[in-house]
């Protein structure tokens, strides 16, 4: 099969890494392992831009592993706030526990034991591995995925796990001998800066002369898209109390989504009696969700589990959901 034993222009791509790519992000000036590898899980599903504030943040408030492993979970969850995917979070600070526990705090550098802790799977592990030794290792985030998706023409739907074993297959088969750190920081400045997903650039692409999708002139036709189902939608009740300017929030602990950051209780019927001021809306991967806001009478509320009143200047020390920070914010003008 064509796509199988076609061979990307890894020398090409190096080259324009170097002249044309991105090399002035603030994680590029080191290779420390701890550095690089705070920047890799930020990178995780966001773009470069997003992560740069978060990335100095982080170097300032936590600037070595041990610092980060000392932390209160919620300093970690605070810094974090806002950046989303927050299972990436508590990840990090398990992780960062870990490498000083087990490792020394000197992180492993072999691709299986980077996939052992919290949080790096096997395109991070190898992205980390790249960037710290320059040895070619193979990696595939979103960018990378579309890039070889065209390249290679591959006609397997996107996400499927024939598709995402072909492009496995292909990454590992497609290393350069040497210049790990430019190979995998130019698919990826590739995928960002050229082969976009709607408008690529492609006569300015510097392995177009092999692109199987260009040469067929089928560009926009890959990667190949998932028949898809809708996505459900999840209806629940945020009950809000207010008392003297402050807003009670209860830590989200147990099974679900932002877990170990700060919300308004829940609940999935509407309560009695509650004024229901507005919905907001916001998209997990699996699921839509509906979030009514409630607004309660503060004499109400039982002050009991873990929950606090919090002031606006106490919100600074906790990590919020990113639409609950828009609520207290835009809505509620405590
Ligand atoms: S030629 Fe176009 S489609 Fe092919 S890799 Fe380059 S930018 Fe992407």
């Amino acid at each position: 099969m064509k796509t199988e034993s076609h061979k990307f222009r890894t020398d090409e791509l190096i080259l324009w890494q170097k002249q044309y790519g991105r090399n002035n992000l603030p994680w590029q000036n080191s290779h420390d392992p701890y550095c690089r590898w705070l920047a890799e899980i930020m990178l995780q599903q966001t773009q470069v831009k997003t992560v740069i504030p978060y990335f100095e943040k982080f170097m300032q408030l936590f600037p070595t592993v041990k610092d980060l492993a000392d932390a209160e979970e919620d300093e970690v969850m605070a810094a974090w706030s806002g950046l989303g995917y927050y299972s990436r979070a508590r990840n990090l600070h398990a992780c960062a526990k870990i490498v000083i526990a087990k490792f020394d705090g000197r992180f492993p550098l072999t691709l299986n034991e980077l996939m052992e802790l919290p949080g790096i799977g096997k395109s991070t592990a190898g992205a980390i591995l790249s960037a710290v030794t320059n040895k070619p290792a193979p990696m595939l985030d979103g960018n990378v995925k579309r890039v070889f998706s065209r390249f290679f023409a591959v006609n397997e739907e996107y996400g499927t796990v024939s598709f995402e074993k072909l492009l496995w297959r292909l990454a590992e088969k497609n290393l350069p001998e040497s210049d790990g750190r430019a190979f995998s920081q130019g698919l990826m400045d590739l995928g960002a800066m050229v082969c976009s997903q709607k408008d690529p650039l492609c006569t300015m692409c510097p392995v177009s002369e092999e692109c199987l999708a260009f040469k067929n002139n089928q560009v926009l036709q890959y990667p190949v898209k998932k028949k898809g189902k809708e996505k459900p939608t999840r209806i629940i009740y945020w009950k809000v109390f207010i008392k003297d300017n402050c807003v009670w929030l209860e830590k989200r602990n147990g099974k679900g989504v932002w877990k170990g950051l700060w919300s308004f209780p829940e609940s999935e019927t509407k309560p009695s009696d509650a004024f229901v001021e507005k919905t907001i809306y916001h998209e997990f991967s699996h699921y839509k969700l509906q979030a009514r806001l409630a607004m309660m009478e503060p004499e109400e509320k039982n002050e009991t589990g873990e929950g606090g009143w919090f002031s606006v200047s106490d919100l600074k020390s906790i990590g919020l959901p990113t639409p609950v920070k828009k609520v207290i914010f835009e809505e509620l003008f405590l």
